[in-house]
């Protein structure tokens, strides 16, 4: 059966940015018959606003986007988490590096603006080194995949990437290595999310492998950014959606993926193909 999921971080209400994944990946598995799974990714606890999930659940209800099942919460979920380390066991080793060390030898910077990791401790950990991260040995093999909306996508994690952190040494577990974890744990078949993750999806497929998880299907939707370019979220003073309006809001996000604006009509016309292949798109008025 087709399973989509809506994975927002609690660290504020939903603003027009998490609508438009919200309602993109609610469509998907609906248009199939499919259930559409609900996931507070609340591991990064310094950030999560109390009342915030909560917040997010009114205002999916008070939408119309019901969801199947609990809600599942990422803080609750860390004894998965612990035991894909364990699988992955040699395929990982500590670093010690502190943040300016690795940007003073890093082989560059990512497409996320992350330096990229050169394996200094891939040997070992230097003598007088305090762990600080627990990273995954990546390969020089190319990752390729088809995301339905922005085509065809390849990346060399070795040279674009570079050995990347699942675990702090504070026991702050790392979003690639959670997702994967909760994606397969819930039977996702289907990913349906912003196109500012279209560059995690190749360490999320590396680590499917290595885990012998099954690869779900993407689909990258534009993300939103306001009028300086910047991608809407709490940090950027998104303003949340107004719920009094909801058949409003829902127009305004049907019509950024290109579909039809009624809802209803929405769901029997949905087509991925018409959604803009771009990943970022400017808040409509
Ligand atoms: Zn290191």
């Amino acid at each position: 059966m087709v399973t989509g999921r809506f994975a927002p971080s609690p660290t504020g209400p939903l603003h027009f940015g998490s609508l438009v994944a919200a309602l993109a990946s609610w469509l998907d598995a609906r248009a199939a018959g499919g259930r559409w799974l609900v996931r507070m990714e609340d591991l990064d606890q310094p950030r999560v606003r109390p009342g915030a999930a909560q917040e997010i659940l009114r205002a999916l209800e008070r939408l119309g986007l019901g969801w199947d099942g609990e809600v599942t919460y990422q803080s609750r979920r860390t004894a998965l988490y612990e035991d894909a380390l364990r699988r992955l066991g040699a395929h990982t080793y500590w670093c010690g590096c502190t943040r300016s060390e690795i940007a003073d030898s890093s082989l560059g910077l990512a497409t996320d603006g992350a330096a990229i990791y050169p394996g200094t401790c891939r040997g070992g950990l230097p003598a007088g080194k305090a762990p600080r991260a627990l990273r995954l040995k990546v390969d020089a093999s190319t990752l390729a995949f088809t995301d339905r909306v922005q085509g065809r996508r390849a990346q060399a994690l070795g040279r674009e990437v570079g050995d990347f952190v699942l675990c702090r040494a504070d026991g702050q577990f790392a979003y690639q290595l959670a997702v994967v974890v909760d994606d397969a744990a819930q039977g996702a078949t289907d990913v349906v999310r912003g196109a500012d993750l279209l560059d995690s999806t190749g360490r999320q497929i590396f680590l499917q492998r290595l885990l012998g998880l099954r690869t779900p299907r993407y689909l990258h939707v534009p993300v939103v950014v306001n009028a300086r370019g910047e991608k809407l979220s709490k940090q950027t003073g998104a303003e949340p959606i107004d719920l009094s309006r909801p058949e409003s809001e829902l127009r305004r996000a049907l019509a950024f993926l290109g579909q039809h604006e009624d809802l209803a009509q929405a769901l029997r016309t949905w087509n991925p193909a018409l959604i803009p292949r771009q990943r970022a798109a400017a808040l409509p008025r």
